[in-house]
């Protein structure tokens, strides 16, 4: 699509931190009404798979109108269906997903990081790009916002955006340290590839005993291990130390001798590669500050028990939209106004998909399991794509 070349109120250069969901989005939209935007992402380059995410409600019209739609439909995992079983491996319930819904209903699981190349690959033309950097200072007067690198030199934008997700760079620097806003929701997660196909190619099979799920995702052919179980913060977790990650999976589990948990574990130990991370909620009482912005999980994170990519693509296009209307206070103001009314339901929303998905007690997860066999019954199964 030809992009406009309109100035908007004298604000024209944008740097987005981090080149994800939101990142991208927000590029795309910026780049289409006039602005000059630059993302700054920390990895060296767009990978692929990752851990599915959603592309549904808010999110559906955007990437349409982004001429995506058929792109990622293409790009979506198979699965549709996700289903309860007990330790023999045997079905408890199970609940359609994906696809089409009824009444013309869109919800699209892609892995993340594809998500992310298909909006990367829909922007690079019109946007500058520079992997494998951060930033590590901003420094803002009323004429703009000058910015320094680890490895670039050092630049001045019109405005600042921190599209770098729950652990924001641009969060920190603008609004103080993390631990002032990201809430542990006494949950963790550790994914990983398989590294091959599941063995059934449509549901995603999840296992609990108190406190514990464990799971196989059929994701686009290589499954996908997951593990999300409670537990207290741990002080000093260095997010880089492989090495403790795996130990606190195993000891999470090792007691464990249902369904598939003994061998799941085996391949943790000899993973080389181990996404873990403490599943976080963001809380923020701003999401600006003067001519710096937040978007996506830096500034409302819903833990992955939300809907957080949809609400991610939501957020930057309202972003866009807000700023291509007006100055950007006024913008800022308006696009948290109206950013806000999404997140916070799903934000409530995310505790009590925890207590589903991981329930804490026996008696908790058979009022799940005897419930879910009830409303499995009354729900039409997914049409089989
Ligand atoms: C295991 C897991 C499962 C999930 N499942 C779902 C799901 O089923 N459905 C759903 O809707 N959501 C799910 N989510 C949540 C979803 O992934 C996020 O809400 C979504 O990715 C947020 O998009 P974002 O663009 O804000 O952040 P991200 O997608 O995290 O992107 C942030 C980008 O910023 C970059 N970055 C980070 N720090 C810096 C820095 N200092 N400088 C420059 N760049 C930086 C990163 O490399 C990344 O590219 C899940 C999350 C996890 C962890």
């Amino acid at each position: 699509m030809a992009l406009s070349a309109i100035s908007v109120g004298g604000m024209r250069t944008v740097l987005i931190s981090g080149g994800g969901i939101a990142g991208n989005t927000l590029a795309w939209w910026l780049a289409r009404h006039g602005f000059r935007p630059t993302v700054v992402e920390r990895a060296a380059g767009q990978r692929s798979s990752g851990a599915p995410v959603d592309v549904r409600g808010p999110a559906v019209p955007v990437v349409e109108a982004m001429g995506l739609l058929e792109r990622l439909r293409a790009a979506a995992t198979s699965v549709t269906g996700a289903r309860l079983v007990d330790a023999g491996g045997a079905t408890v319930a199970r609940f359609p997903m994906g696809g089409d819904r009824p009444a013309g209903r869109t919800e699209l699981e892609i892995p993340r990081a594809d998500l992310a190349a298909i909006l990367h690959r829909a922007t690079a033309d019109d946007v500058e790009f520079r992997y494998d950097d951060t930033i590590t200072g901003l420094t803002e007067d009323a004429g703009g916002v000058d910015v320094t690198f680890a490895r670039g030199e050092p630049r001045r934008f019109d405005l600042v955006v921190g599209a770098d997700g729950l652990h924001s760079a641009v969060r920190r620097l603008a609004f103080g340290p993390e631990a002032r806003y990201v809430r542990h929701l006494g949950v963790w997660v550790a994914g990983m590839s398989l590294r091959g196909p599941a063995d059934d190619p449509h549901d995603v099979l999840l296992y609990n005993t108190p406190g514990r799920l464990a799971s196989v995702h059929p994701a686009r052919g290589d499954a996908m291990a997951a593990f999300i179980f409670r537990g207290p913060m741990v002080d000093g977790l260095d997010h880089r130390d492989l090495a403790r990650h795996k130990r606190l999976v195993v000891e999470a589990y090792q007691d464990e001798r249902g369904w598939r948990v003994p061998e799941l574990l085996d391949r943790v130990r000899a993973a080389d590669d181990l996404y873990f991370d403490s599943v976080s909620q963001v809380h923020l009482p701003r999401w600006s500050r003067g001519r710096i912005v937040l978007v996506g999980d830096a500034a409302s994170c819903v833990s992955l028990f939300g809907e957080g990519s949809s609400l991610a693509i939501a957020g930057a296009h309202t972003l866009a939209e807000a700023l291509a209307a007006g100055g950007y206070g006024a913008a800022f103001r308006r696009y948290e106004t109206v950013h806000r009314r999404r997140t916070e339901p799903k934000r409530r929303a995310a505790r009590y998909v925890a207590g589903l998905l991981v329930p804490r007690t026996r008696i908790g997860l058979a009022t799940r399991n005897a419930t879910a066999r009830v409303f499995a019954r009354v729900r039409p199964a997914a049409p089989a794509r």
